[in-house]
């Protein structure tokens, strides 16, 4: 069985990347979304546990001081942080971890011990203006908000050569196929592959045994 590896969406906020990872998720339902506890308020539709762990400040810096999230940051005036646990129980199960963090949490998590289990992948909007009707097409935000969200983003994307790879979301179908493409292709890398010395080993086996 192969080791689960850790695959980090960034992007600027509104270029697309939660459509993206819904959409992996669904392709293939073992991929685990990790489920980011964040001290911002939950927007309409958001359920508490499923998008993000809704938790006040306090809870917040609590999990920061015992050691349980894997990285955090603060992003527009709100704690985002990765719950650590969830993310080594599903390596240890094989299984991939999906995260959607900012450029501060993928640093972090790439800088760390599980380093070597990271894909990263920048998602780049095709333009600023695109990504403006993409934030306010969303409808979930109010107009300061947006203009936030869109200050933010130079910052977000100066970040870009960070990344392993980095898809330009014009077409989202044609974005998906990349990102199906990129998943594929970490998966298939030698090293992750443990079983592959004892499958050529068995063939070897085979050639003498003929
Ligand atoms: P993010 O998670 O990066 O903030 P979202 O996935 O919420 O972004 O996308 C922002 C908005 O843009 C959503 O309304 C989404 O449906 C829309 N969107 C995403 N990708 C595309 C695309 N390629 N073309 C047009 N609209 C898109
Ligand atoms: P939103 O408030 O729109 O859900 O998210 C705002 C930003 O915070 C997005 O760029 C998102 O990727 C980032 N974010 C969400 N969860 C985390 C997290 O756990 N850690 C870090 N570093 N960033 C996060």
């Amino acid at each position: 069985m192969r080791r689960g590896l850790l695959l980090i969406l960034s992007s600027p906020s509104g270029a697309g990347k939660s459509t993206l990872a819904r959409r992996l998720m669904a392709w293939d339902p073992t991929i685990r979304f990790s489920v980011s506890a964040t001290t911002r308020a939950p927007r309409v539709g958001e359920t508490d546990g499923r998008e993000y762990y809704f938790r006040s400040r306090t809870d917040f810096e609590q999990m920061v001081r015992t050691g349980d999230m894997l990285e955090h940051a603060e992003v527009f005036g709100n704690f985002y942080g990765s719950p650590r646990a969830p993310v080594e129980a599903a390596m240890q199960e094989g299984r991939d971890t999906l995260f959607d963090i900012d450029w501060q949490g993928g640093q972090q998590i790439r800088n760390s011990a599980l380093g070597r289990d990271v894909v990263s992948i920048f998602i780049l909007p095709p333009s600023i203006a695109e990504l403006e009707s993409r934030l306010r097409g969303r409808a979930q935000d109010s107009d300061s908000v947006i203009a936030d969200r869109m200050a933010k983003s130079r910052d977000e994307i100066s970040h870009w050569a960070e990344y392993d790879y980095v898809i330009v979301n014009s077409d989202i179908d044609i974005a998906f196929a990349q990102l199906q493409t990129i998943l594929q292709a970490e998966r298939l890398r030698r090293d992750r592959q443990p079983d592959l010395a004892e499958f050529v080993r068995a063939m070897n086996k085979e050639f003498t045994d003929r």
